[in-house]
């Protein structure tokens, strides 16, 4: 450890991050890999927090880049209308909606998965002219005061410093293993009489709830809830912050359940590049913001819209991308499921590339991500407990790098069980 040993040990107070974690000061990073001073090179399993679908410093984004800089495109530029905005809306529509018979109309919002939230909180307040929102436990949707009174995990929560209101928090899909139907529970409060729930705007849920420990809803949970936020009048707003853009196999996290969200909330890797950029999708009957009414400085990064419309060229413009994700999906799933075999009582959880093992304790899932870190893989865990390892890898990791990341998280499981 060298610039670490000298800056971040000073420092240590002062840069509250992952370093304290990860002690290591990292100067690039390609594909999926991350290298640190040392030259020390890590797999990533974090991935930016499914920030990098695609992986660092992808080839084609990085050229399209340069190549708009070299020419003094437009960095910033807000609401206007530029070409790289209307290069990507094009593509978005022709390879993401188009193909799945979507007519819902994008609308960026300010850079974070937060403000994504927010925004959709508030245009389904103000469609229904209702207050309540049902979230579910477990459930993260960002830290801004509205989205976090939607997320259901106190930790997160505790920071909040006044009271989080207009959300009612329900049990997610499966919270009562083998007995209580959280669907059906929901139905009874929506419809009790004498004081149930009052009537929401909108229901909000994660397909895989990604901070919240890899809880996977069924589609069968999914299509009634959509259903109940028919029949009560409210938006279905489905956060796919963290499980879209291909995390969970498909484009969108939903797309084999059936169901078609009023609002779909994006961010993270929708750039592509690990840049800055979020966006609504709207159904157009709910495309009803006046001016101003959901503004924001950063809404226009124009950086973003250059690499987003390569990456959805690139990888969604057919079906072999999707294709190879499923067979990635189940290497990940037969390596977890080894990982799972060594640990009494731990299970698998989550689906396609969004999936991990609950070990049953923070302690123990911490000590195996530290001694994989030691070895050179990069990895985290979630959950209320930080007890679920849980693997991000860029989607486009390659199957021999994806083996030599499990080889080295199942050796720090050996090591730290024996
Ligand atoms: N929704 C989900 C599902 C998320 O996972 C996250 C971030 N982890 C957010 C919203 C918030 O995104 P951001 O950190 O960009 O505000």
């Amino acid at each position: 450890m060298n610039t670490t040993d000298s800056i971040y040990e000073r420092r240590e107070s002062q840069a509250r991050s992952y370093c304290r974690g990860m002690p290591a000061t990292f100067t690039m990073a390609r594909g999926s890999e991350i290298t640190d001073d040392t030259g020390k090179t890590y797999i990533d399993f974090l991935a930016g927090c499914s920030s990098l679908n695609y992986g660092h410093n992808d080839p084609d984004m990085k050229a399209a880049l340069i190549e708009h800089i070299s020419n003094d495109g437009i960095a910033h530029g807000l609401d206007l209308h530029t070409n790289t905005k209307a290069a990507f809306l094009e593509s978005f529509e022709q390879h993401i909606l188009e193909p799945r018979g979507m007519d819902h109309r994008v609308m960026f919002t300010g850079p974070t998965g937060a403000n994504a939230v927010e925004a959709a909180m508030k245009i389904a307040r103000k469609v229904t002219g209702r207050t309540n929102v049902i979230a579910f436990t477990n459930g993260f949707h960002g830290v801004t005061s509205g989205a976090l009174a939607a997320t259901g995990n106190g930790y997160h929560r505790g920071g909040a410093g006044m009271s989080l209101n207009g959300v009612t928090r329900m049990p997610f899909d499966n919270y009562f293993p083998g007995q209580t139907d959280t669907a059906e529970f929901l139905d009874a409060m929506l419809s009790d009489k004498s004081g149930g729930i009052d009537a929401p705007a909108a229901i909000l849920l994660e397909t895989v709830q990604g901070e919240g420990g890899l809880n996977a809803a069924s589609p069968e949970w999914v299509k009634r809830i959509a259903k109940l936020a028919k029949d009560h009048g409210a938006l279905l707003i489905v956060d796919d912050v963290q499980a879209g853009c291909g995390r969970c196999g498909t484009f969108f996290s939903f797309e084999e359940m059936d169901v078609m969200p009023d609002i779909v909330t994006m961010a993270k890797s929708i750039s592509g590049f690990g840049l800055p950029m979020a966006m609504l999708l709207v159904r157009p009957e709910y495309d009803i913001f006046g001016p101003a009414e959901h503004n924001g400085t950063f809404r226009g990064n124009t950086h973003a819209f250059v690499t987003a419309r390569v990456a959805v060229e690139k990888f969604w413009a057919d079906d072999s991308f999707q294709k190879e994700l499923s067979e990635k999906s189940q290497m990940v799933h037969d390596a977890l499921s080894d990982l799972a075999a060594m640990v009494p009582g731990a299970f698998l959880k989550g689906r396609g590339l969004m999936q991990g093992v609950d070990v049953g304790s923070g302690d123990l899932a911490g000590a195996i991500c530290a001694r994989a870190y030691e070895n050179g893989l990069i990895i985290e865990t979630s959950g209320s407990e930080d007890q679920v390892i849980k693997v991000l890898a860029p989607l486009t990791t390659p199957k021999d790098t994806l083996r030599k990341g499990f080889e080295i998280l199942l050796a720090a499981a050996t090591d730290i069980l024996s």
